[in-house]
């Protein structure tokens, strides 16, 4: 091995989630969050009052702690801030804080014992709802807790101070701070062995465009501190001390897509349009409204889907109308001149069960979710119709709605639409005249009723992560089955079909916001069915946008005819990989598509898997 390792490692290969695209080439940096160990003491009557006091000393200092973090972030021009924004809302959290002085007092616990005792508490409460933004939370409390612990005892943080130049960093899981340190250091990437598309790792690597696998089991059984590591953040791999070979295709994957990546930079802004003449809108995705001068820089044209749970995340009471107002006025505002596509709340029914108790479910994503929520609970829609109704003066707002599965559903939500409308005129708000309404296609039966829909609202967006789960059956989440999630199955390509010529139909908008708008492979499928405004993760858009400027739509639809009579979805990847290399051979974007798939000396290794 190189760099002085005397011993030769033996060479292993771990899978995990690829949640920020690129290679990372680097030794280990293990962060090892080792449990402090909390006291227990009974405290005097006398005591009691002066325990309350270090106890809210220590949360002084864990604000003015990460006021500074805060500022490590605004001065490095990030601004995912918000998150350590929802650490410090933590610290004023009632359940938290007012719980554990409750302790103190009434129990007379020493502050650690106290805290330990309510946090366990949170924590059963969020076990018990089986999501992923809801275990992050959990996770968000643990790190809380963590803060204040090592003040009330004196301890510092574990620190990535010291951390080697051009290090990758390996934990069990990474703090908002862990990351914020990293924004100064020369991190070359990370791997986590938990986390999901949505935690604070993932968003932060996305945003710091640092390569990153998350959800590796065992991960830190495998890897030292010292260890020599590739992580591949496209294909979600991660080499642990590589054989010289597998280094060097590394290396030079690495150089091509670095040198490939600085070249699409430098054309990510202005229009994309195809060889043809055909103008491709091309908005992003965002889950934070920070997000949305990301997306822009990345090169989007507008806000193509705003998740607003996110807004309801991290906390433990419902956002007030007026801070709803806040975030999308913040996101319609950046978005202009483009539009901001902001989706209506998405949370399922097991989501929220213990949050604003409701009945827990066993199959949730069939269950009370997305707009079957909304309209169980007009009094915590109406609040966020309202938001986006005062809003849209802002600048061009799209509304739009999430898993539509019947024509009622769309009338209902209409409804109360106009409901709040009547209401904030009635008071003397300001409320744009037209705001495009429009519905989220992810569910068989609104592709197959989308002309019956179409004639209901201003636009349709289709989510293909939802589709392809609904329609195959499969569950986007599930390792065990995640062979099957085939965006180009032949069923899909039907349906998209179906949406898209309803669309046509009824002569109003159809985008696609799901992953397979922003997936390079799927690129010409989805032009070909017809689709010419397609939203997408910030760090797909460049790559996206340079295919869409070396094809052409005659090509593509060629392309869709030929493929719509194949049978499988194997086939129908194999021919699509063959005709994009056709379409694209020569043009600035091979070498980027080569350095992220395809290498043909891959392909044994991929069968390792
Ligand atoms: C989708 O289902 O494709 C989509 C964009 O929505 P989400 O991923 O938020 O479910
Ligand atoms: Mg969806």
């Amino acid at each position: 091995m190189t760099d002085g390792h005397l011993i030769e490692q033996t060479p292993t290969r771990l899978v995990g989630l690829g949640v920020s695209p690129g290679y990372a080439i680097g030794r280990a940096h293990f962060v090892d969050r080792k449990k402090i160990k909390v006291p227990h003491r009974h405290l005097e009557q006398s005591d009691i009052e002066s325990e309350v006091q270090r106890f809210q000393d220590a949360i002084s200092r864990s604000e003015q702690q990460l006021k500074s973090l805060k500022n490590r972030f605004q001065s490095q021009g990030q601004e995912h801030d918000l998150i350590l924004e929802a650490h410090t809302m933590m610290l004023r959290d009632d359940m938290l804080i007012k719980g554990t002085e409750q302790l103190i007092r009434e129990q007379a616990l020493n502050a650690e014992w106290a805290l330990q005792k309510v946090v366990r508490g949170i924590k059963k409460i969020f076990d018990n709802i089986d999501d992923e933004y809801f275990k992050e939370r959990r996770a968000d409390i643990g790190f809380v807790a963590d803060r204040l612990l090592r003040n009330l005892l004196g301890k510092d943080e574990p620190t990535l101070a010291n951390i080697k130049p051009d290090s990758i960093v390996v934990a069990h899981d990474l703090s908002p701070a862990d990351t914020a340190q990293m924004l100064n250091s020369s991190v070359l990437g990370f791997v986590t062995e938990v986390g999901g598309r949505t935690s604070h790792t993932a968003i932060m690597a996305r945003s710091l465009e640092l390569p990153a696998v998350i959800a590796i089991d065992e991960l830190t059984e495998y890897v030292g501190t010292g260890d020599l590591l590739v992580v591949d953040g496209s294909n979600g791999r991660v080499h642990i001390n590589p054989s010289q070979k597998e280094l060097k295709r590394y290396q030079d994957r690495q150089a091509t897509y670095e040198a490939e990546k600085a070249k699409l930079n430098a054309v990510k802004q202005g229009f994309a349009q195809t060889k043809d003449g055909h103008r491709i809108l091309i908005n992003g995705n965002i889950e934070l409204p920070a997000e949305t001068n990301i997306v822009i820089e990345h090169g989007a044209e507008g806000v193509g889907l705003y998740r607003t749970e996110f807004l309801y995340m991290n906390r433990s009471s419902l956002p007030s109308e007026d801070e709803q107002y806040e975030s999308y006025r913040d996101v319609v505002e950046k978005a202009l001149p483009g539009h901001a596509t902001i989706r209506t709340l998405d949370l399922g029914g097991d989501k929220l069960a213990d949050f604003i108790r409701v009945e827990s479910e066993d199959n949730p994503v069939m269950g009370l979710r997305a707009v079957r929520f909304c309209l169980m609970h007009p009094d915590i829609f109406r609040v966020q119709a309202r938001a986006l109704l005062r809003a849209s003066i802002h600048g061009e707002l799209r509304v739009m709605v999430p898993l539509i599965s019947r024509l009622d559903e769309v009338r209902a939500i209409k409804s109360v639409f106009r409901q709040c409308r009547r209401e904030l005129e009635g008071e003397g708000v300001p409320i744009a005249n037209d705001i495009p309404f429009g519905i989220m296609i992810e569910v068989p039966s609104a592709a197959l009723i989308a002309q019956h829909l179409a004639r209901e609202v201003d636009f349709f967006s289709i989510g293909t992560n939802d589709l392809v789960q609904y329609t195959l059956a499969v569950d986007r989440g599930n390792p065990h089955v995640a062979r099957l999630y085939a965006p180009m199955h032949p069923a899909m390509l039907s349906l998209i079909s179906i949406i898209v010529g309803a669309a046509r139909g009824a002569c109003i908008d159809v985008s696609m916001c799901g992953e397979m708008a922003g997936d390079p492979l799927c690129l010409p499928i989805v032009i070909g069915l017809g689709l010419k405004n397609l939203s997408m993760n910030a760090t797909s858009i460049p790559l996206i946008k340079a295919m869409v400027r070396h094809i052409s739509v005659s090509e593509c639809e060629n392309l869709v005819n030929e493929i719509l009579e194949l049978n499988t979805a194997e086939s129908i990847e194999t021919a699509v990989r063959w005709r994009l290399r056709e379409m694209l051979t020569g043009t600035p974007c091979e070498p980027m598509l080569d350095a992220l798939f395809d290498d043909p000396s891959m392909i044994g290794e991929l069968e390792d898997y």
